[in-house]
């Protein structure tokens, strides 16, 4: 007989998704906006818990192609990104033309790397052109180093994105993820901490950008009872119908969060007692993480001429997702030829690393079956 799946990331039902649904279809808004995604954004300004505006979109990526927009990033600018991270922090860079430069992570966070930063900030000011924003990522919801990366941002006065996708209820010092950039952007696709099946959101401390941010994503209107357009739209609105599954996800995000840092609890205690074996923690208590993926880091030859791969297959053949950590960009055959500043954490990651299962539907048998596949792979 062969075991149920056990998955990467799968996200729950509150049981409320359908009724706002349902709410949006009796009445006439099955739309982009509406109602739906107005207390959608009320109700995610008001977990944040800051004097903030968010803007929701049909994707996280479009959130950062319009940070970029509202940064005035063009064609031929540069724009620094995590290395470590997924391809969709960095597509909306070439969306704009622009050209991205990747930078190495650190050990402590697994993200951006301050000494790295730096270097290429100076370096890319030495040869002619100063970036014209930094993107940073918090990866698996885990806080990157807020205070370095950020003195170092406002030293050479280049705005942060804040590639918050992974961590919706991650903190730092107490304040909340996706608030300590110009702008900061939520996902909201199918395998992140709450789910609108796909949407995201962008997040600035202005109604101005907030404005300006709906006028691009509704394909820049200008005022006039005619179509008359002065600027290039996109089509990025939250459909309403989507923000009603993310009202329904709200009532359950806190849960999502707490079962996400139990189920790191639970790798903490079968990985504790296996040398070459470390999983991620925040290093300090100053970083809170909702831990979206767990991850670890296998050294090579843990297990006699084993590596990384075969703890992936050992997994895979009971029927268990695993999955390498993200594939550094400037590994990427799409963005190999763009500038690299750093060493090789980032590739040191990507070898050694494992994401493991962590949705919040993990049940008490899926753990004794991954418990038994970490007992075999390293007796
Ligand atoms: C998921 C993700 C995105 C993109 O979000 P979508 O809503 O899927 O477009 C961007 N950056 C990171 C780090 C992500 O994990």
């Amino acid at each position: 007989m062969i075991n149920k799946r056990i998955f990467l990331s799968l996200s729950e039902q509150s049981g409320f998704e359908a009724d706002y649904v349902q709410k949006a279809l009796n009445s006439s808004w099955i739309t982009s906006g509406g109602p739906n995604v107005d207390d959608f954004e009320k109700e995610l300004e008001s977990y944040i818990n800051e004097k903030c505006y968010i803007t929701a979109s049909n994707s996280g990526t479009s959130a950062i192609h319009l940070a970029l927009i509202l940064l005035g990033v063009q064609s031929g600018d540069e724009v620094i990104c995590q290395s470590m991270t997924f391809s969709a922090s960095a597509n909306p860079i070439l969306y704009q033309g622009a050209i991205p430069v990747f930078v190495d992570s650190e050990w402590d966070t697994w993200n951006l790397c301050p000494e790295s930063l730096e270097m290429a900030i100076k370096d890319r000011i030495e040869k002619g052109k100063k970036p014209k924003a930094i993107i940073t990522v918090h990866l698996y919801g885990n806080p990157y180093k807020i205070d370095e990366i950020h003195a170092i941002a406002d030293k050479y006065n280049i705005p942060i994105i804040e590639d918050s996708a992974e961590a919706l209820g991650s903190s730092y010092k107490g304040k909340k993820c996706g608030t300590f950039g110009e702008f900061g952007v939520f996902s909201f696709n199918g395998n992140k901490i709450i789910t609108t099946s796909s949407g995201g959101a962008l997040i600035t401390n202005s109604k101005k950008l907030k404005e300006k941010a709906i006028f691009y994503a509704t394909q820049s209107k200008d005022e006039a009872v005619h179509y008359q357009h002065s600027k290039i739209g996109y089509n990025y609105r939250m459909s309403n119908i989507c923000a009603g599954v993310g009202l329904g996800q709200m009532k359950i995000l806190q849960h999502n969060i707490n079962s996400r840092r139990a189920i790191h609890s639970f790798y903490k205690e079968i990985f504790k007692s296996i040398e070459g074996v470390t999983l991620f923690e925040v290093p300090s208590d100053d970083y809170y993480s909702n831990y979206w993926l767990s991850t670890i880091l296998i050294e090579p030859d843990t297990v006699k001429n084993t590596s990384r791969e075969d703890l992936r297959l050992a997994f895979e053949n009971a029927n268990i997702e695993t999955r390498p950590l993200w594939k550094p960009m400037h590994l990427q055959p799409v963005f190999e030829k763009y500038p690299y500043y750093g060493g090789k954490i980032a590739e040191e990651l990507f070898e050694k690393g494992l994401c493991l299962p962590s949705g919040s539907n993990i049940t008490e048998e899926d753990r004794n079956r991954i418990k038994e596949v970490v007992s075999a792979f390293f007796k």
